[in-house]
């Protein structure tokens, strides 16, 4: 359905790559049928095989200092580490610009508008980052100093953008706990809410935020039905829903669903295009038309009003028309490494395979003995005798992260052949670490 949506949004509003392979489908060039259906089905078919282009695939390949052997690198840090490729690099070259503070960017204009469709919302706005993005929906959300939000306490808001809404917004954040999966206890959160306004002592609530996916939880996805709850109690109090859906198009993938189905509980909410949609640059933040009238002063405010970036937004134009689907790939992978750290022998590691539903993976080690930033460094190293032992070096960069756990996350510079190359150093680590352990000293 989302597939489908998209390729009729991609007959009307064209990037110009988009456009010069529209001229081949219709001079029969790439397909000689010129009925529609077999146009959107070569559509969906070049769209898919052309994904990789838009991202630099090659491996990279180091040389190690001294050493003549090349060294495999899988990059598993971030999904914000994905360089654009030539397809992505070309549409940005040959797109339409205007001075878009005055409105008149056609590309930044479309993408808008593809954007508000996709997601459901009356309008959207291309923002610099996700950061700024949730800061101007605080903003526009909770117009007076001293208005209140409700947050997750391990939401991204709450922990990862410096406390701007305190400090820039002058708003002031309660937190709820945030459970296993990135919900929280509904009667926990109804109780976050003031009803004592306007009582001098107590700020004004306004809002609520969630997180879909969340982070630090491990790219969990929120149940809609908890989404449906959370919207239900926020409009019995009169607050609004911002959802913080840096990565909602996982979560949309994740579920089968379009994004709008998720996006129906929520007023607003910001979506990256920089993570696993590889985007160089820019975030979309969508709502209503009043909301986002509001969102355009303060973005301008925070000095993100931008110019000519239609050349950022025609390379979110392609993120969103293209670059949905292959998340999928993503999931798979993520989930793949998963079952070989269950599976490896020794039994180093523990997962709850359930709780791996989207492209972040957060593990930890059974043995206290060995620490997570001691296994990350191992395995971003290459250690001595793994050469001869896999018959090349491979580097596999992960984080050590919240609560003695590891993250990784995949995106579309991670193939499955990277993967199993992850896979294989992992089980490297793993025995050389059991070696040294038993060897007597
Ligand atoms: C990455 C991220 C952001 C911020 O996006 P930037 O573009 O890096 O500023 C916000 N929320 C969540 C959940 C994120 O993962």
């Amino acid at each position: 359905m989302i597939q489908s949506s998209i390729q009729k949004r991609s007959t009307m509003s064209l990037t110009a790559p988009c456009r010069a392979l529209f001229k081949l489908l219709n001079h029969g060039v790439v397909a000689l049928d010129k009925s529609l259906q077999a146009r959107n089905a070569a559509v969906a078919v070049l769209g898919q095989s052309f994904a990789r282009s838009y991202y630099e695939t090659g491996t990279p390949r180091f040389s190690r200092p001294g050493g003549a052997a090349h060294v495999r690198l899988v990059d598993l840090r971030s999904d914000t580490v994905t360089k654009p490729g030539p397809a992505m690099r070309q549409a940005m070259s040959e797109a339409e610009v205007g001075d878009d503070v005055m409105g008149e960017d056609p590309t930044i204009n479309d993408l808008q508008k593809i954007a508000a469709d996709m997601f459901g919302m009356e309008a959207a706005l291309f923002v610099p980052s996700g950061t700024m993005s949730n800061l101007i929906a605080v903003m526009a959300h909770c117009r007076e100093r001293g208005d209140e939000m409700i947050v997750g306490d391990l939401c991204h808001i709450h922990i990862y953008e410096q406390g701007s809404s305190a400090h820039l917004a002058g708003v002031h954040s309660t937190t709820v706990t945030t459970l296993p999966d990135g919900t929280f206890d509904l009667k926990q959160l109804e109780s976050k809410i003031r009803h004592d306004f306007p009582d001098a002592h107590y700020p004004r609530s306004r809002l609520i935020c969630v997180e879909n996916t969340h982070n630090i939880k491990g790219g969990r996805v929120l149940p809609l039905t908890f989404l449906q709850e959370v919207r239900a109690l926020a409009d019995k109090h009169g607050l609004a829903v911002h959802m913080d859906g840096a990565r909602v198009m996982n979560a949309a993938v994740a579920l089968g669903v379009p994004p709008s189905t998720i996006l129906q509980h929520a007023h607003t909410a910001s979506v990256c295009l920089s993570k696993g949609l590889g985007a160089p640059v820019g975030s979309i933040l969508a709502g209503p038309k009043e909301f986002i009238s509001q969102a355009v002063r303060c973005r301008k405010a925070l000095g993100g009003g931008m110019r000519q970036a239609g050349i950022l937004a025609a390379a979110g134009q392609l993120s969103l028309l293209n670059m949905v689907k292959r998340l999928e790939e993503d999931h798979h992978n993520a989930k793949t490494f998963a079952q070989a750290l269950l599976e490896c022998k020794p039994n180093l590691f523990s997962v709850e395979m359930a709780a791996v539903e989207t492209n972040i993976l957060r593990f930890s080690l059974r043995d206290p003995s060995l620490n997570p930033s001691e296994f990350c460094a191992r395995m971003g190293q290459v250690c001595e005798g793994e050469e001869a032992a896999l018959g090349q070096g491979i580097q596999v960069l992960m984080c050590s992260y919240f609560g003695n756990s590891i993250r990784a996350v995949w995106h579309l510079g991670i193939s499955a052949e990277d993967t199993q190359l992850a896979i294989e150093k992992m089980k490297f680590v793993a025995s050389q670490y059991l070696k040294e352990k038993h060897r007597p000293q």
